[in-house]
């Protein structure tokens, strides 16, 4: 039995118990005393939940989940007629109502329920969720106090002979009666309050001085606070850092803390402890392996969209080796060139006994899936299908910190599969989507952080931080909008009641009040306090709280930075590093580049041109961009039809004779079937989207009507000798392998190479300049030394041919650059020559292995190009910034 100087001391939640647990066990320590009895120390939740479970009650005590799904069922069956759309939430303010009646003993008159619809409908699921519970033998956790309190009465609980209750800022009057009735039956009760007696806070700082401090920004007062920390911090001193909006600090002050505390924790690979602890945990769903894991189950049907596959089958939870082997990098490789938006698992067969046939039938199976279950049932069925595939993956055994992190992920995991058996006699038979909903709603509600010893550094909400005491304590994010916070009353509490009784967040009066008396308490909490906030959020300017306006400002003090970056920034005795300017292409390169060649070898001289890294990095490195197809037509397979039906088109009908003798009917009549036969051809992951092809087949149709009717038809005789020929063509060794679009033979003139266009962005006068950023048409020249070259644009209503040539080729209505006005050539061989040479020098240059990050016109082809993070140009121009200043 405890003695009364030896009280069980109950706090107001389980982040002060272990608070004051630390606090004990320090001074054990500082006593000298090497073991001692874990004293009576924990929330009054969880002794009043022993309590109860102790004494083989009657009543079974419904978990948070089973009372939120019993409010779903109840007010799913009115969502339809009231129109309700975020079920959850309304269910979730339910809860809370009937929590407030408990605790503050709120009237139930009906008359004061029957003046709003919201009001009237919530008693009549109050009514439906009392039946219920109690058709269940079952207790909300907010009738716990009164059942207990009952339980003693009738002597089924002993009643404790000392309670010291603590860090309860208010009692509530459920708590009230619960505590008068233990002194009525002679429990000695002792109700330490952390509230001062009432003092303004004037007063106040009279004997607890504190300052404020404002910053331009959250990420300035964050950054300032862990240096702050970094400067105080010594073993046993107790520092608190309270934050009203936590949500909105959390991940930059963990981040900052740890950059200042544990500066090498930035390295992933080395995870450390890091010496405090943090409220407000993420949710479980947040952990990548849990996320993934959801990602796969949630697959609706054996068609799965393409980069869900891909991610499935490229991450290390699943069985597969990390990082990907060579048979999943093929695979990605095919999938992505075919731009094909989703994979079919009946039609996908990889290499049977592999990972990835097992995978593929394992999910197959799943998908699969359509029984009726108990979701305890859906519990075992989900995780054997996750076992069969490897999850949560291959351990590491040199990681052993995030194996610990996985581990305790995965023990998470296992809690959330129990909370969904404990629906069983709630929810009934379910389908697998509707189990796996249910699911994916415990595991988001599920805070999940790695379980770390407690620490004298905390980072707390202003609530929790009741009864705590520190030795230095920072305030942070005190603006006007987040001290006192904004009332938020429960719209199912009707208004009459709110007024009168004094509930939580009901109205403006009693913020302001819970406010001042936070603060009070805090003045109180250390010796050494400081109060801040930031002057912007975004664009929005913030102004200090209204309580604080009177606190002295106190100028922010500059404290070291222990960050590595700025670690090394402030060393003198810095090795200046340059890098090659060539790296030259080697012989293994060279040989390739010889026998192999390039596709698309033309890109190779714009890239160069336009960016000597560019090329390096495309060309050398092999580095690709994989783009995400669209679902419908892009750029892409309009170009790509265009081409290919006009390439239909003129193989049969071969010359302007031809074509002129073509009706207006057969001319449609053939266009429409061509450019079908493209669609087909060229695009076929759009094959079942009838009335998009429709559209499609529309639209390119008279793209192409359009253009022969205004260009072809005006031209003088032609004949077309080829159509998209592939050539190679060979400048310093490379093989460049090429493909031209049209050859065009003019009687007894030459020829005209064409390249089709379906954008307007082609220009001949790049040709001209000193550096070609168009080489496909001059590369083509080199090859076929034409009497002309022009680009085709195929636009709606508005096609345009244009080039150069030699002086009167006869090409119709053709807009034709002078190349004797337009460069310094005045002969077409003298320009052809100058092409061979200066396409060549840009091959040469890339083959010495020119790959500097020199995009030109002043960063042009930055706006389209995929390297920005390899050449790390945005850092090499912050740079280059900060050493122009003085
Ligand atoms: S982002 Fe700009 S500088 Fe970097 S490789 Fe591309 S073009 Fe060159």
């Amino acid at each position: 039995m405890n003695e009364p100087f030896n009280p069980i001391i109950l706090t107001v939640n389980s982040r002060l118990a272990r608070w004051l647990l630390l606090e004990q066990d320090e001074k054990k320590r500082n006593a000298g005393e090497k073991a001692w009895e874990t004293p009576p120390i924990l929330s009054l939740s969880a002794w009043l939940r022993e309590a109860w479970l102790g004494s083989w009650p009657t009543l079974y005590l419904l978990s948070d989940l089973q009372c939120e799904k019993i409010w779903q069922q109840i007010i799913a069956q009115d969502a339809a007629r009231l129109d309700l759309v975020h079920l959850q939430g309304v269910a979730s303010q339910a809860r809370q109502a009937f929590t407030l009646i408990h605790e503050y003993r709120l009237p139930r008159d009906p008359k004061l329920y029957e003046l709003t619809d919201e009001a009237k409908t919530f008693r009549s699921w109050t009514k439906k969720y009392e039946k219920r519970i109690s058709a269940l033998g079952a207790l909300d956790p907010c009738m716990l106090m009164d059942a207990v309190k009952n339980s003693m009465q009738k002597g089924d609980i002993p009643l404790p002979p000392s309670l010291r209750l603590m860090g309860f800022e208010e009692q509530s009057p459920q708590l009230k009666i619960f505590l008068d009735f233990l002194l009525a039956k002679g429990a000695h009760v002792e109700f330490i309050s952390p509230v001062p007696a009432p003092q303004t806070l004037e007063e106040q700082l009279k004997d607890h001085p504190a300052h404020v401090r404002e910053y331009e920004n959250r990420q300035g007062e964050a950054q300032a606070c862990a240096r702050w920390v970094r400067s105080i911090f010594q073993p046993g001193k107790r520092i608190g850092i309270v934050v009203p909006e936590l949500e909105k600090y959390r991940a930059l002050l963990k981040r900052e803390l740890a950059a200042e505390l544990v500066p090498e924790s930035i390295f992933i690979s080395d995870e450390q402890i890091l010496p405090f602890n943090i409220s407000l945990a993420p949710p479980l769903s947040q952990e990548p392996m849990i996320k993934m894991a959801l990602n796969l189950l949630s697959i609706k049907t054996t068609v799965v969209p393409i980069s869900a596959f891909l991610s499935f089958i490229q991450s290390p939870f699943f069985g597969f080796s990390y990082p990907p082997d060579q048979e999943i990098s093929d695979l990605e490789r095919k999938l992505r060139r075919k731009r094909v938006l989703s994979i079919s698992l009946d039609q996908f067969h990889p290499v049977s006994g592999s990972q990835l046939s097992k995978f593929v039938e394992s999910l197959k199976s799943w998908t699969l899936n359509s029984k009726s279950l108990l979701s305890g049932k859906w519990a075992e069925e989900l995780s054997e299908f996750l076992k069969s595939i490897g999850w949560p993956g291959k351990s590491m055994a040199d990681q052993q910190s995030v194996l610990s992190k996985r581990h305790q992920a995965f023990e998470a995991w296992k809690d959330c599969l129990n909370e969904l058996c404990s629906l069983n006699q709630i929810l009934g038979p379910i389908d697998r989507l509707q189990a796996l909903n249910h699911l994916t709603n415990i595991i988001q509600g599920k805070p999940f952080q790695t379980k770390t010893p407690e620490h004298s550094i905390q980072v707390i909400g202003l609530l929790e931080s009741s009864g705590m005491q520190f030795d230095h304590l920072w305030v942070m994010g005190c603006h006007s909008e987040a001290l006192p916070t904004h009332p938020e009353p429960n719209p199912f509490i009707p208004y009459e009641i709110r007024s009168k009784c004094s509930i939580p967040r009901s109205n403006p009066q009693r913020e302001l009040k819970f406010a001042e008396q936070s603060l009070n308490r805090l003045l109180m909490a250390a010796p050494e306090i400081y109060f801040s906030f930031p002057l912007h959020d975004g664009d929005l300017d913030l102004e200090i709280s209204p309580l604080l306006k009177n606190f002295p400002k106190n100028e922010a003090a500059v404290y070291p930075s222990r960050r590595i970056k700025d670690q090394v920034m402030v060393l003198n005795d810095l090795e200046e590093f340059a890098e090659p300017a060539f790296l030259p292409a080697t012989d293994s390169e060279k040989t390739l580049f010889k026998t192999q060649g390039i596709s698309s070898g033309y890109s190779l001289l714009k890239d160069q041109v336009e960016c000597p890294f560019m090329a390096f990095a495309r060309h050398r490195l092999n580095s690709d961009r994989h783009q995400v197809p669209e679902v419908d037509f892009d750029s892409l397979d309009r170009g790509n039809v265009i081409h290919k039906a006009l390439e239909l088109f003129w193989s049969k009908t071969g010359n302007l004779k031809n074509l002129l003798n073509l009706s207006e009917h057969s001319l449609e009549q053939q266009l429409d079937q061509f450019v079908r036969e493209a669609i087909k051809i060229c695009s076929e992951r759009t094959s079942g989207q009838t009335q998009f092809n429709q559209l499609e087949i529309e639209r390119n149709v008279r793209v192409i009507h359009d253009w022969l009717r205004d260009v072809e038809l005006k031209r003088p005789d032609f004949k077309v000798l080829r159509n998209e020929e592939g050539i190679s063509i060979d400048l310093c060794g490379i093989k460049l392998l090429l493909r031209i679009d049209r050859i065009d033979e003019i009687p007894e003139k030459g020829l005209l190479l064409i390249d089709y266009k379906t954008g307007r962005n082609a220009k001949p006068a790049d040709w001209f300049a000193e550096k070609i950023r168009a080489p496909q048409l001059p590369l083509y020249a080199i090859a076929k030394l034409p009497a002309g070259l022009a680009y085709g644009h195929l636009t709606i209503a508005n096609p345009e041919f244009k080039g150069t040539t030699i002086p009167d080729l006869p090409l119709g209505k053709f807009k034709n650059t002078d190349f004797t006005q337009s460069s310094e050539f005045t002969s077409w061989e003298e320009l052809l020559e100058h092409w061979k040479n200066n396409l060549n020098a840009v091959a040469d240059e890339f083959l010495k292995g020119n790959h500097e990050v020199l995009p030109i016109n002043k960063g042009e082809p930055c706006r389209h190009c995929e390297f920005g993070s390899l050449c790390r140009i945005r850092e090499i121009a912050n740079l280059e910034t900060q050493e122009d200043i003085p």
